[in-house]
């Protein structure tokens, strides 16, 4: 922690909520205090529900007045609330400066996965991406992204209550790409994996990137969470026009990438998933589904195929059901492990449309929370 963070809190407050133990503790020296008081602020914040420093009462008096003078914990705004019939709740939550994010919880028997934005839009256009059309306003904050953790369980009140785990899964496919907000993410999914955090396991939070090569090849040294690749298209060419960012980072630098992260993890058994958007006529042809299987020979994945959902304007179409299948058993039968997502009814779209729909589309954005939930089962399961 810089000096520098302590002389703006005269301006602005250090939000806590958003600081990883080895930044904490930085803070807490810097104050002239124990770092062991890191711990004590954690474990207020992540494992009470606590925002209020005033009450944080083993901090002892002093130390207490000097915290409300720099620094707060100050989780974003949920906006508004939804839940479905099928027990998925959503939140659209306003971030500071007034731009809107949604996190989605898909709870699904013993597990239940959150799906995390990291940027407000997103810079890279993908072209089959509503989010990408909308453009890039800006990065979330770390407190912001761990705040639509701490948001979550708060809204179970389940802090402390013994209801068991509210969040087992955290899926880094909201709103943004994960690895153009670098630090601020990383620190956050510090806190998701840290047990003073929220301790959920490192194969249960999983990064989903477009493929920001350099930034992949720095996380394989920080971080140990799953790892997701959008990679929607079997040879360069084709991927050139659906992710842009290919023209930078093509395929094979993007894959020698994954795999480098894969052989960096102490754990032996990891893949990466590959997630497969499938448009008609674009990329859902059988020579497609083989030229994959090829591109895919000897590395270490998990194919997960998203059904291309539609929003207003968009180029593509969804596949039709036969066209999935075809293009399902093509990678089968060549031995990988697939799964599908299929959509399923979902009754908390529209009041969340009308909410954000000027901000993201909003069945574009369903969707994406559903193929979300899939790869939280995909990558722990
Ligand atoms: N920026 C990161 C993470 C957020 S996007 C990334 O691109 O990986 C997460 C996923 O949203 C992408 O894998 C992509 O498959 C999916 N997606 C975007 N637009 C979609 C659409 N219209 N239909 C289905 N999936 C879509
Ligand atoms: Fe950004 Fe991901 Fe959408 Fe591409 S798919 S525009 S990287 S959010």
């Amino acid at each position: 922690m810089s000096t520098d963070l302590i002389a703006s809190s005269t301006t602005a407050r250090v939000n806590l909520l958003g600081m990883n133990r080895a930044q904490l503790e930085a803070f807490f020296l810097e104050l002239g205090e124990k770092k062991f008081r890191a711990q004590q602020v954690m474990k207020w914040i992540h494992h009470a529900g606590i925002t209020d420093i005033g009450a944080m009462s083993n901090l002892g008096k002093a130390l207490r007045e000097k915290l409300l003078a720099v620094a707060e914990v100050r989780p974003p705004e949920i906006v508004s609330q939804y839940d479905s019939s099928d027990g998925t709740r959503k939140w659209a939550i306003r971030v500071d400066g007034g731009g809107l994010v949604e996190a989605v919880l898909i709870p699904d028997g013993s597990r239940a996965t959150l799906c995390v934005s990291s940027q407000v839009g997103c810079s890279l256009d993908c072209s089959f991406c509503s989010t990408g059309k909308q453009g890039f306003q800006r990065d979330l904050s770390a407190a912001e992204i761990i705040g639509q953790v701490w948001l979550a369980i708060k809204s179970y009140d389940a802090f402390q209550s013994g209801k068991g785990r509210v969040v087992t899964n955290v899926v880094m496919m909201g709103m943004g790409e994960p690895l153009l907000n670098f630090d601020n993410v990383v620190a956050a999914m510090d806190i998701m994996l840290d047990d003073l955090g929220y301790g959920i396991s490192k194969r249960r939070v999983t990064l989903s990137t477009s493929g920001v090569v350099p930034a992949l090849d720095r996380l394989a040294e920080l971080s140990e969470v799953s790892l997701a690749i959008s990679l929607h298209a079997s040879n360069d060419a084709l991927r050139n026009e659906l992710v842009p960012i290919n023209r930078k980072y093509p395929i094979a630098r993007l894959l020698d990438s994954a795999r480098r992260y894969i052989d960096a993890q102490a754990d032996t058994k990891r893949v990466v998933t590959v997630e497969y958007t499938l448009m008609a006529g674009v990329n859902d042809q059988p020579e497609h589904a083989r030229e994959l299987a090829a591109l895919l020979r000897d590395f270490p994945c998990k194919i997960n195929l998203i059904p291309f959902n539609p929003f207003p304007n968009s180029d593509y179409r969804r596949p039709s059901g036969n066209a999935v299948s075809r293009f399902w058993q093509v990678l089968v039968d060549a031995g990988y492990i697939v799964t599908v997502r299929t959509t399923r009814g979902d009754d908390i779209d529209a009041a969340c449309g009308q909410l954000v729909g000027q901000v993201v589309d909003r069945t574009r954005r369903s969707e994406r929370y559903r193929q979300a939930a899939s790869i939280g089962e995909v990558a722990s399961g």
